[in-house]
């Protein structure tokens, strides 16, 4: 059996929670220890449970907690050799044999988790989106990139659950109060898929086979849970999917757990 939640995401905290088999990890950590604790307990988890945490990248809303959290409970930290150059400047005094380190775009096997690390496109030091292979059943978490090439758009396909970044409204963010750099730094390459970008990769990757949708990594400035929703349902029911029928969207919560999915 698989449990899936996302924890909370946002542009100010990203947190996945998945248990595959009793083997129980976190994607990012992006919030306080304590937080994230918290929000384990809502969905009837245990953080000292715990197997191990992956990290996307070393930005704040990705590792926040990771630190405290592998040594509060003696937990091992999964990330390439980039991610991990930008985060121990933040993370001190973690164990050795809890630093483990893996190669972008090889897979790993983790207990039971085969695991496929894909590098993205984001202005950070080694980013990666991640493919879960757990028995027959396919997760995909995917956020911070600017763009989905066609290794990314490649990879993803088939799967059963997205975790998919809507982060703006690309109408929303050159009109709003961002200053013209970040503006850039956001609409780029090497930025954030907007709510199109988004609608895209996923009508290219879905098959209709009642698939979990999660848009996440939604900015509170550029974007609302309604306009991402609906953004992304009009071009899925344009492409000829029915969005009540052969897939489940589902906006993640900024503050709070998501819609548990049990695979
Ligand atoms: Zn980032
Ligand atoms: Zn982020």
């Amino acid at each position: 059996m698989t449990k899936f939640v996302t924890l909370s995401s946002g542009s100010s905290g990203n947190c996945t929670f998945i248990d595959h088999r009793g083997v129980k990890i976190l994607v990012d950590a992006g919030f306080s220890g304590k937080k994230i604790e918290g929000l384990m307990e809502m969905v009837g988890e245990k953080a000292h449970e715990l197997d191990a945490i992956f990290l996307t990248h070393e930005h704040n809303d990705h590792i926040q907690g990771a630190g405290v959290l592998s040594k509060r409970y003696d937990i091992p930290i999964f990330a390439n050799a980039g991610t991990w150059k930008g985060f121990l400047k933040k993370a001190k005094k973690l164990k050795d044999e809890n630093i483990k380190v893996f190669k972008t775009n090889e897979f790993l096997n983790f207990r039971s988790m085969d695991i496929l690390p894909i590098g993205i496109h984001h202005d950070s030091n080694e980013p990666v989106a991640y493919v879960f292979y757990l028995d027959n059943k396919k997760i995909t978490i995917l956020s911070d990139t600017g763009l989905v090439d066609e290794k990314m758009a490649y990879e993803i396909k088939g799967s059963d659950i997205y975790y998919m970044e809507a982060n703006h409204d690309l109408e929303a963010l050159k009109m709003g109060p961002y200053p013209h750099k970040l503006k850039l730094r956001v609409m780029g390459t090497r930025g954030h898929l907007s709510n199109d970008q988004a609608a895209e990769a996923l009508a290219d990757a879905l098959v209709g086979k009642e698939e979990k949708v999660f848009l996440s990594h939604l900015s509170e400035t550029n974007n609302t849970p309604e306009l991402s929703r609906l953004t992304v349902d009009n071009y899925l029911t344009q492409m000829g999917l029915d969005t009540k029928k052969d897939i489940q969207l589902e906006v993640c919560e900024r503050y709070r757990p998501s819609k548990i999915v049990e695979l």
